[in-house]
């Protein structure tokens, strides 16, 4: 299995005196180049052993594990990727499949150097202290130069040895410092540690308010798996933020778990690729593409905030981390946990129907209460004009601020302002590749699509009609929010996180830790503010246009966002300080508005739960989208028609399309969806593979891509 988009594994002889077996991997000649693939299974079918290429070469690397094999075709067959793409989300490290080099080390050999000088004698006191050094290591401890090093080894003080490699990181000790539960919490655990006693798969829902301990309480069926001798896989949303993740669980194991996710450094990636696949490596905190990694004994998988939207990866293989979390758990023999304050429809609607174990966890750690949740009409409480903050949400923030608390001001959009529009001619500036407007980013000083990158200026007369002066942002961001507090509150620190600033990750992790050490009074924030974190002096947080989620038509619109508010409302009172959440909301009487306003999810659960199975939708139905773009409009939109017209019958599958795509136009691609639709019991992937075959082959620039569980529908 080669990691190219191939529909399966080629056919390769194997040289005299190589010796390869299923999961070996392996360099493999393709046309002129050679690659890496994975020898898959045995000999094919018909193939005649004279014909092949030979493999050129083994790896020096234990072997992908079976269930890793089936878990990619699995993977493959149900997102009807080819399995070569699949594959290649297991083998992106290709360097790693060579054991690491030996590394040179200096050894003291106790012996004493004819002549003695100043600098020497330093690097003889810190001599003693570490078994053995590496050159510039030891030079720096003494503060001396590398060549006052060099002279001493010359001269026999110490001698040269090879070392492994370092561990990339320490064995965690389940021992370390156990936390104590409280009963609730306690129980909750149990149960989580029998299921990893018992062994062999089992999917189980940890659902918890917010600030309830699901972390600790995880923590411990993570000791129990380690115990029992395997290992365990924790995904996280957004993991390159969650630094207060890394700090509890090193806290609580006294070491801290390797890290996967896109900003860990490539040479440390590949260490980690090559010892989780040795079983060196015992737990791993990741993103959604730790699931493709090659643990070869694993345990246990968690899968925290598993509502995340996060979780969906819509590039290339379409897939659902969660989703495939359980799939990969299932082929290790091994149980999974869902966690979450506000878990997905389908998790909820899988426990209730007993086919995931479901643990729960009513209130928070120590009784600190709930935020006091209340909804502010803005149409009874309008804000000044040019202005988005209510006089009643300003109120309770001086309020706040009077009692050295924090508030944090949460708005799910980045930039200062969503459209800029000339009031003289009413023109708009629009992506010219995406059908979407140009968001106004004061701070870099550019209008920038959310979509495709693009980026002008903003200039000062209108492109249209060239009056000066006249062009005027329209509707709020989280810069724009900010500005209004830095006019409100000039005496207050304010800081803005926003995924976009300059700085990055590393920047916001920063950032996330001043605030939980109090270093700020008022916090403006996007979406990313309300996944997971601790501030201990926040008791204030507001929700700026609370019904921006809802305005897209998409049925899972109500859905996110009841997660997303109850989520961010969440982030006050973890401490037990008196706490409160004001929602500004055009739409009270929205049942969301109602459900989050009353405290009570079962509400809003019960009601969406009914709604989606009378409409036949997930987690009720299933459903499929086919995207159908090119470069020339008519040319996707008649495609689409074509699949249509040569959609095969009798799946039992309703197809609906081709309609323009709810992004009709990106990248300077024009998009037409279909949406296939039937019951659970369908054969959704049988269909869909009917339906691309029954079609005319794509013309032109023409693409069809297939997102199996859309998360918007
Ligand atoms: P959740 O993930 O359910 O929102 P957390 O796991 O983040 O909740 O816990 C909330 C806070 O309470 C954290 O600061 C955590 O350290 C603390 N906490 C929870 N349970 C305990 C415990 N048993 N002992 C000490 N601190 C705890
Ligand atoms: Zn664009």
């Amino acid at each position: 299995m080669v990691p190219l988009p191939a529909d399966r594994a080629y056919s390769y002889g194997v040289p005299e005196g190589m010796v390869v077996r299923p999961g070996s991997i392996v360099a493999v000649p393709l046309g002129p180049r050679l690659v890496a693939g994975v020898v898959w299974d045995g000999a094919g079918e018909g193939v005649n052993p004279a014909k092949l290429r030979p493999l050129a070469h083994v790896f020096d690397c234990p072997p992908l594990p079976e269930p890793m094999r089936r878990f990619v075709e699995w993977v493959a067959r149900y997102t009807l990727s080819p399995p070569g793409l699949v594959a290649r989300m297991v083998l992106r490290t290709p360097v790693a499949f060579d054991p690491e080099p030996m590394m040179d080390a200096l050894r003291f050999t106790g012996t004493a150097p004819e002549r003695m000088t100043a600098a020497r004698e330093r690097v003889l006191a810190v001599a003693g202290e570490a078994p053995a050094w590496t050159r510039s290591g030891l030079a720096h401890a003494a503060g001396v130069t590398a060549s006052v090093v060099d002279g001493l080894t010359k001269a026999g003080v110490f001698e040269t040895v090879s070392l492994p490699p370092l561990p990339v990181v320490p064995e965690p000790d389940t021992g370390y410092a156990r936390a104590e539960l409280s009963p609730d919490q306690a129980q909750a655990a149990s149960r989580l540690v029998e299921r990893v006693e018992k062994g062999g798969f089992s999917a189980t829902l940890l659902e918890g308010v917010t600030g309830s301990g699901k972390t600790e309480v995880y923590f411990e069926a993570v000791a129990r798996a380690l115990e029992r001798g395997g290992q365990v896989l924790i995904l996280l949303p957004e993991i390159a933020l969650t630094q207060s993740f890394i700090d509890r669980f090193h806290a609580r194991f006294g070491a801290e778990p390797a890290q996967w996710h896109s900003d860990v450094a490539p040479r440390t990636r590949e260490r980690v690729w090559r010892q989780v696949m040795e079983g060196r490596v015992r737990v791993v905190a990741g993103a959604r593409s730790a699931l493709f990694l090659p643990f070869r004994d694993l345990g246990l998988v968690i899968v925290d905030e598993e509502h995340d939207p996060a979780y969906k990866q819509e590039d290339r293989t379409f897939y659902h981390a969660r989703d495939m979390a359980v799939v990969r758990a299932r082929f290790a023999a091994c149980p999974v946990v869902l966690a979450s304050a506000t878990p997905s429809l389908e998790s909820r609607v899988n426990a209730a129907k007993g086919r995931y174990g479901h643990v729960r966890l009513a209130s928070r750690f120590e009784d600190a209460a709930l935020p006091d949740l209340r909804l502010v009409d803005m149409r009874r409480h309008p804000p000044a004009r040019g202005q988005f903050v209510s006089p009643v949400l300003r109120t309770a923030i001086e309020e706040t601020l009077g009692k050295g608390q924090q508030a944090l001001l949460f708005l799910n959009r980045r930039g200062y302002a969503p459209l800029t529009l000339c009031r003289v001619c009413g023109h708009r500036f629009q992506c010219p590749q995406c059908s979407t407007w140009l968001v106004d980013h004061r701070l870099r000083g550019a209008l920038q699509c959310h979509h495709c990158g693009h980026a002008e200026r903003r200039p000062e007369a209108c492109p249209e009609c060239g009056t000066l002066d006249h062009l005027v942002p329209c509707g709020p961001g989280v810069e724009r929010i900010a500005e209004e507090m830095l006019g409100a509150f000039p005496q207050a620190r304010t800081i803005l996180l926003s995924s976009d600033l300059p700085g990055g990750a590393r920047r916001l992790r920063r950032e996330l830790d001043a605030v939980a050490d109090g270093e700020a009074d008022i916090v403006i924030g996007t979406q990313l503010v309300a996944k997971g974190h601790h501030f201990p002096l926040m008791t204030l947080v507001g929700a700026v246009d609370a019904d921006l989620g809802l305005a897209n038509g998409d049925p899972r619109a109500a859905e996110r966002t009841f997660q997303l508010l109850h989520q961010v409302t969440g982030r006050a009172g973890r401490t037990g300080l008196k706490s409160r959440g004001l929602i500004q909301t055009f739409q009270p009487e929205h049942p969301v508005m109602q459900a989050i306003a009353s405290g009570d999810a079962e509400i809003f659960y019960e009601r969406e739960t009914a709604e989606r199975e009378r409409a036949g939708l997930p987690p009720f139905g299933r459903l499929a989208a086919i995207i159908v773009s090119a470069a020339d409009r008519r040319q996707a939109e008649e495609h689409g028609r074509a699949l249509r017209a040569n959609a095969p019958e009798g799946f039992g599958i309703e197809l609906l399309g081709p309609a323009e795509a709810p992004l009709s136009l990106l990248r300077g691609r024009w998009r037409f969806r279909l949406l296939a639709q039937g019951t659970r019991q369908a054969r959704l992937q049988d269909f869909l593979r009917a339906l691309i075959i029954a079609a005319p082959r794509p013309r032109g620039s023409v693409q069809v891509q297939i997102d199996v569980d859309p998360q918007s529908f």
